[in-house]
């Protein structure tokens, strides 16, 4: 039975007293395992004074209710339930700029673990990632069917309305400015430059061998069925050429 007031903790892992918790033991253990097993961890892990330098070093500590210290300290006390607690929000508050990492006596890199906790809350298909990671599917989209993060055709009103009014100095004529660029590779609009079609079948293999996609697949399937349907499209493309070059091998 759950108690009446119930912790932020208590919210996410369920009520400790209660027969059913949220997440079991096995899952917290789960969990941590995937973090302490990556090859990154013992490097970015060497102990903790708990001194605080890091916190006092790091931007978002000052805006956020994120300590990179806090973090360090659930890593190493290996306190299972913290760092649940920690993967629902406060991990996503770092800005990635391992300032930290510079000055840390211990050497040890608390934006580097923060990482290896995001990876895990996305392998663990935790809400907060999906959160995350929502408003970037318009850009993990180009970036796969394009092999570019952002094309001039995404920089309007609709997709930056916290330009406010001065969106209003990029609407132009984008395809006549875009041919006016010298390099025939930036005369696009739907993508920033051009790139090579086998490059991007290189780029679809590297993320099928390092596991991004199956990460996609957990965070957001119905982009990742698109992504697939966008890759075999290219690969066909790309054998389509092969042949065309061999028939004119051949001529
Ligand atoms: S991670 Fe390093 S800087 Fe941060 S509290 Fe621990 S020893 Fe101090
Ligand atoms: S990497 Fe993250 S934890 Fe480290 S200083 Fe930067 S924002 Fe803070």
């Amino acid at each position: 039975m759950a108690h009446a007031h119930t912790t932020r903790i208590q919210e996410f892992i369920g009520d400790p007293v209660s027969d059913s918790p949220a997440v079991s033991r096995a899952k917290l253990e789960e969990i941590f395992q995937d973090i302490q097993k990556d090859i990154r961890f013992d490097h970015e892990l060497n102990g903790c004074l708990n001194c605080g330098i890091c916190t006092a070093t790091c931007p978002a500590a000052h805006y956020y209710d994120f300590s990179p210290r806090e973090i360090v300290q659930l890593l190493w006390t290996e306190n299972l339930e913290g760092i649940y607690d920690a993967m629902q929000e406060k991990i996503w508050a770092c800005a990635q700029c391992y300032t930290c990492a510079a000055r840390c006596p211990f050497n040890n890199s608390p934006g580097g673990l923060v990482m290896l906790m995001r990876e895990a809350a996305i392998k663990h298909g935790m809400e907060s990632a999906k959160n995350v990671l929502r408003p970037f599917s318009r850009v993990m989209l180009k970036l796969i069917s394009t092999g570019n993060q952002l094309s001039p055709d995404m920089i309007n009103a609709e997709g930056f309305p916290d330009w406010g009014p001065n969106i209003s100095k990029v609407k132009a004529p984008l395809k006549v400015l875009r041919k006016a660029i010298p390099m025939p590779t930036l005369n696009t609009t739907e993508t920033a430059w051009e790139v090579n079609l086998t490059t991007s079948v290189e780029l679809y293999t590297i993320w099928e061998e390092s596991g991004v996609l199956t990460q996609l697949e957990t965070i957001d399937e119905n982009l990742y069925d698109v992504i697939l349907d966008i890759m075999d499209e290219k690969r066909e493309d790309l054998a389509d050429w092969k042949d065309s070059q061999e028939d004119e091998d051949d001529d």
